[in-house]
């Protein structure tokens, strides 16, 4: 046996990783497997090019719970490790890389610690969690096997140890506060989150399973039963594997394995696959966007590297707007030891990030392309993504233009150079403009529609939550184009044309009407705009102006706007059809009180087609139509 100790220039180290990264401790795990599979990876390599003689077989990881002994063990099938091997790769060159690693970062605090607690420990990582560590190992080559222990001081002894298999058994003793790590539930939980896909075979426990029966059974005889190896990963998930050999049915089922919780199917996958200038795998699906917000937060994109969870966190990595898809990115060469600020900065990292970006847009276009109608109807499922996007991101913006859709009320799509096409004759206004009306509710905006409709004009149906950017950022890109909501003024105001209407009444009727209109509608609410339009046109209309409008959904929707509009009440105005008979006859009523009835009854039939008669002034309205139809 021989001692030594680890040269140590901090005090002490092991406490120090103990209290390093209180809620990360868990990693440790994830940090033995990858070495036990790192180990494993490289033993297949040296047998592939003729250096190991002996037999590769089938090596697969045992992670096993000594519960009495309070013990945790990660075995290996792979190189294993000589003595003097241990004393350098263990006691100096992992010592001074976890050393510098918590030198450099155990400064670091709050939010940005993220990503550094999420790799770069390595063996030492659990001393995090243990006592007292074992190492049991023996080389591929020719030399005994060698056993390592070490209780937490920078003391450490070895010796010789009689193990004959190839391979290396770490062998935790669990500390008292960390008991948690005996329990198998919790173990299996480590594992299927960050060991569910690691190349290697990972066995945890057994299982009992039926042996199918032979052709020529009884027909009551009862399956046999035999005892194998629980394996808890997919060693060869979907993403590491060739898009050439994977059917539409294999990124499903791999997006049920992803997800287990999820019911419905992707809407599309992307597979990305580049190897220059930076190395990069993954398969990124469009979910059916969900009002279910608790299963949208809950599976994310999962970040690994080399098939080792990383976190599933990924912002920064991808692009904020394609955060909301899901599925799985593969990279070596993100850098997951720096802080988010960093990363964000990162050379490596922008350009990982404006592949996807790419990829997404690329991918959309080849989708619209290849089957347009199947594309038109998964369209508001994934508008949300591609608006934001457009949105956010100024080159997938200009790609956007090839396959971002403009449905109609009516149900059709077509993208904004076909549909302003087809407008151009009818809805051009005197001054030369296009203008593109738009509705965001059907049913509360029906009124409107119809009136626009009955001028021969289309309407889009543009309801996204940030469609007022989006419309902002549309009329500043295209020339001499401008978006308007069908309630933004009465018609003839919205698409002005040269045609003069000529009014019904005469300059002391308009007056009367004034100074009537004036008395009767509150004026805080409405401001009056007499209009002589078409008779057949309704009476009374509330317009909501676009500006103040748009501004206030823009500020209410985040960013943009003015500052403080969100909270300003919402601005009507009240358009009164001088031409419409109505107007005559309320003028040549007699009775004061029979006029402001019918102005009140106007009014509220107004406020009802814009979804605004609502509580006491709803019952009124009621009440006086009763009596009216008495
Ligand atoms: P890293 O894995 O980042 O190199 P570690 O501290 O985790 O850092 O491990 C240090 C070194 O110890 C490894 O590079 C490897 O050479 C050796 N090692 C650790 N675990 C094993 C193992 N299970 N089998 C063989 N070698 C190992």
């Amino acid at each position: 046996m021989s001692k030594g100790t680890i040269n140590v220039s901090v005090d002490n180290i092991f406490p120090l990783i103990k209290k390093f990264l209180y809620s990360d401790h868990e990693i440790f795990l994830r940090e033995l497997i990858s070495n036990a599979t790192d180990a494993t990876v490289k033993l297949k390599h040296l047998s592939s090019i003729g250096e190991y003689k002996g037999e590769y077989g089938s090596p697969k990881i045992e992670v096993k719970i000594d519960k009495e002994n309070k013990k945790l063990h990660i075995i290996d099938q792979g190189i294993g490790m000589t003595k003097e091997e241990i004393e350098k790769y263990i006691n100096e060159i992992a010592f001074s890389g976890a050393e510098e690693f918590l030198e450099k970062y155990k400064d670091e605090s709050g939010d940005d610690k993220g990503i550094i607690g999420h790799f770069g420990l390595g063996f030492y990582s659990a001393f995090m969690v243990a006592e007292k560590v074992e190492i049991i190992s023996k080389s591929f080559k020719d030399e005994p096997a060698v056993h390592w222990e070490c209780d937490g001081s920078p003391e450490y002894t070895t010796s010789k140890s009689d193990r004959i298999e190839r391979g290396t058994e770490i062998i935790l003793h669990i500390a008292d506060d960390s008991t948690e790590f005996l329990e198998e539930a919790r173990i299996n939980e480590l594992l299927s989150k960050y060991n569910k896909f690691m190349p290697i075979p990972i066995k945890f426990g057994t299982k009992e399973v039926n042996v199918a029966l032979p052709e020529d059974a009884k027909k009551d005889a009862k399956p046999e039963k035999k005892t194998i190896d629980n394996i808890i990963n997919n060693p060869n998930p979907a993403w590491t594997k060739q898009p050439s050999d994977l059917k539409p049915e294999d990124y499903k089922s791999f997006y049920r394995e992803l997800y287990p919780m999820q019911f419905e199917d992707p809407l599309f996958h992307i597979h990305l696959n580049v190897d220059y200038p930076f190395n990069l795998t993954g398969i990124l699906y469009f979910p059916k966007m969900s009002n279910d917000a608790i299963n949208m937060q809950k599976d994310k994109i999962q970040l690994y590297q080399n098939q080792v969870f990383v976190t599933d966190n990924v912002e920064g990595i991808v692009p904020e707007f394609l955060t909301m898809l899901r599925g799985v990115i593969d990279s070596p060469d993100i850098p997951l030891n720096v802080s988010r600020s960093y990363l964000q900065a990162d050379g490596a990292v922008k350009k990982i990030s404006s592949y996807i970006t790419r990829k997404v847009a690329d991918k959309m276009k080849s989708l619209f392309n290849s089957d347009r109608e199947d594309f038109e109807k998964k369209w508001n499922d994934i508008k949300i993504v591609i608006e934001y996007g457009m949105l956010s991101e100024d080159k997938f913006y200009e790609k956007a233009q090839a396959f971002a859709l403009y449905p109609t009320v009516d149900d059709k799509y077509f993208t904004l150079e076909e549909y302003k096409e087809k407008i151009k004759a009818a809805q051009t206004d005197k001054d030369d403009k296009l203008v593109i009306l738009y509705a965001s509710n059907k049913d509360e905006q029906h009124a409107y529609i119809d009136a626009a409709k009955d001028k021969g004009y289309e309407v889009l149906f543009l309801d996204s939550p940030i469609v007022s950017h989006l419309i902002q950022k549309l009329e500043s890109t295209e020339e001499n184009v401008s978006f308007v909501r069908v309630d933004g003024d009465h018609i003839d105001n919205l698409i002005k044309k040269d045609e003069e209407q000529i009014s019904k009444l005469n300059d002391e009727e308009k007056e009367n009407l004034k100074t009537l209109l004036t008395e009767l509608i509150p004026q805080d609410k409405f401001s009056v705009q007499l209009e002589a339009m078409d008779s057949k046109a309704n009476p009374f209309i509330i317009t909501q102006p676009e500006f103040m409008r748009r501004m206030k959904e823009m500020q209410q929707s985040g960013g943009g706007g003015m500052f403080g509009m969100g909270n300003m009440p919402d601005m009507y105005n009240l358009v009164v059809n001088t031409n419409n008979e109505l107007i005559g006859e309320i003028l040549s009523t007699k009775t004061a009180k029979k006029k402001e009835r019918l102005v009140n009854q106007a009014l509220d039939l107004a406020r009802l087609s814009q979804n605004l008669l609502k509580g006491e002034e709803l019952t009124t309205f009621i009440k006086r139509s009763f009596e009216m139809i008495k």
